[in-house]
């Protein structure tokens, strides 16, 4: 008998839980059924552009891709193209691995202005996920306020403030480098509502901010602790606290810093929570309120301050995209250690929420594969694939097979001007006429 498997989503989460199923059982076909046409996710679509190391962890989902027991359906749509229960009827077992697209909002007054873009609809837009290819952001403004003081936010910051050289050799998409560099951007501040020693930075992700051609880093000595405070120490592991204490000696580092000649500044605030968005129809700064520390948690102190910017992104997480009969809270889909019910799993964001690298998707993907093998065995006969095939053809529906993702990525390198290594497409029709 075949195990017969499908995987909604081609993110790293859904490729190791392949990889863990081709590892752990010899006789299975996993079919993984991407939205777009292209494959991997966050590796193409949040990783940033110029974080092009990162992103060669594709070369082993690539791999996976290429066993005969794995075929890739990309331009499918699970809820769309095809029903979850549906799906179900076809394989033993259905792993959702759809991550976690839909941006946080603040919810605070004026947030829906014109100028408060979430993060994932910014980073998308800048790395020509199809969803945002028309975002517009209006960057005709000196000052960006980012909201938040984790690795996304550090993300958007760089990407903001590196120089076109700095970028060349980058997949920064062509139309986001012409918008982003053309724009007059100075000043991006960066809010923590908590202290510095609370900021979730990765350490060499934040130690980029102080090496960057034409940008410094700026912040006031007083919002930087010598150490970790001990109540806050205690409740650490060794790892987060060594992490932390990096962090702390980077961002001292960063006091002392001078800006010599350069144009731009990233100014990290600390203990200042966003309580207003001002402006009329489009946003023209933001309210912050200064915090204090309680117990590890920001509590207002009614004293405000506001900064004049004409763009406001928050990048404080995500949810994930409901799925119809499938049960949610907290924002994603709610499961025992992956487990939703036997023969329907979760796999990394959509899973455990918006945490963690791209490696912590692994033990996900393993879980899973042991959580199948011991619910579904050897499988029962699902008809699987040729079933799938079957509904797309009935439905007219345009999939796109791994070899015709390989034809959209070489025309991408051969569009690129070296030494970006690929010109990417923006649109899922741009894509698809590759093909035609
Ligand atoms: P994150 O690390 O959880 O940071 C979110 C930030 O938003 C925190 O500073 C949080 O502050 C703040 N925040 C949340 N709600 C807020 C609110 N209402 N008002 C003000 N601030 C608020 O999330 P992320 O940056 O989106 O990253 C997601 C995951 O991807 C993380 O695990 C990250 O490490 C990973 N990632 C890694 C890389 C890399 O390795 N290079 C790059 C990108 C992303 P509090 O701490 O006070 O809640």
């Amino acid at each position: 008998m075949t195990l017969r498997v499908a995987i909604v989503g081609s993110g790293p989460s859904g490729f190791y839980t392949a990889e863990s199923l081709l590892r752990s059982v010899d006789d299975v076909e996993i079919d993984i059924v991407e939205r777009l046409p292209t494959p991997y996710g966050l590796i193409r679509g949040g990783v940033a552009p110029d974080h092009a190391k990162t992103k060669n962890v594709a070369r082993s989902y690539e791999k996976t891709a290429r066993d005969p027991r794995v075929r890739y359906f990309g331009n499918v749509t699970l809820g769309e193209d095809i029903g979850l229960d549906a799906l179900r009827g076809m394989y033993d077992a259905v792993v959702l691995a759809t991550g976690a697209a839909i941006d946080r909002s603040l919810g605070i007054p004026g947030d829906d202005k014109k100028g408060v873009l979430g993060v994932a609809a910014f980073v998308g837009w800048y790395n020509g996920h199809p969803d945002f290819r028309d975002l517009d952001p209006p960057l005709d403004t000196e000052a960006v306020a980012v909201i938040g003081v984790g690795n996304v936010a550090v993300d958007v910051a760089r990407v903001l403030t590196k120089t076109p050289a700095e970028m060349a050799a980058t997949d920064l998409t062509d139309y986001a480098a012409a918008a982003i560099h053309a724009a007059p951007v100075r000043d991006v501040y960066m809010f923590g509502r908590r202290a510095a020693h609370h900021a979730k930075f990765s350490n060499v992700e934040l130690r980029e901010m102080g090496q960057l051609e034409d940008s410094a880093p700026v912040l006031d000595p007083a919002e930087v602790p010598d150490d970790v405070p001990d109540d806050t120490a205690s409740t650490m592991s060794d790892r987060d606290l060594r992490m932390t204490r990096r962090n702390l000696a980077t961002l001292r580092d960063f006091t002392t810093m001078e800006a010599g000649s350069r144009a731009k500044r990233v100014h990290f605030r600390f203990c200042a929570s966003p309580v207003e968005i001002l402006g009329g129809e489009r946003v023209e700064g933001i309210r912050m309120e200064r915090t204090r520390i309680e117990s590890d948690r920001a509590v207002g102190t009614g004293e405000t301050f506001d900064i004049p910017c004409g763009l406001v992104i928050p990048a404080i997480g995500y949810y994930s995209e409901p799925v119809d009969g499938v049960p949610f809270e907290g924002g994603r889909s709610r499961n025992s250690d992956g487990r939703i019910e036997p023969g329907l799993y979760a796999v990394g964001w959509i899973k455990r929420g918006p945490s963690g690298v791209i490696g912590s998707n692994k033990p996900d993907g393993a879980a899973a594969a042991a959580q199948i093998v011991e619910d579904c065995g050897a499988g029962a006969g699902a008809p699987g694939r040729a079933a799938l095939e079957k509904h797309l053809q009935a439905h007219n529906i345009r999939g796109v097979p791994f070899d015709d993702w390989k034809r959209i990525e070489a025309a991408e390198e051969a569009a690129a001007t070296p030494p970006a290594p690929r010109r990417k497409f923006g649109r899922v029709d741009e894509m698809l006429a590759v093909l035609d």
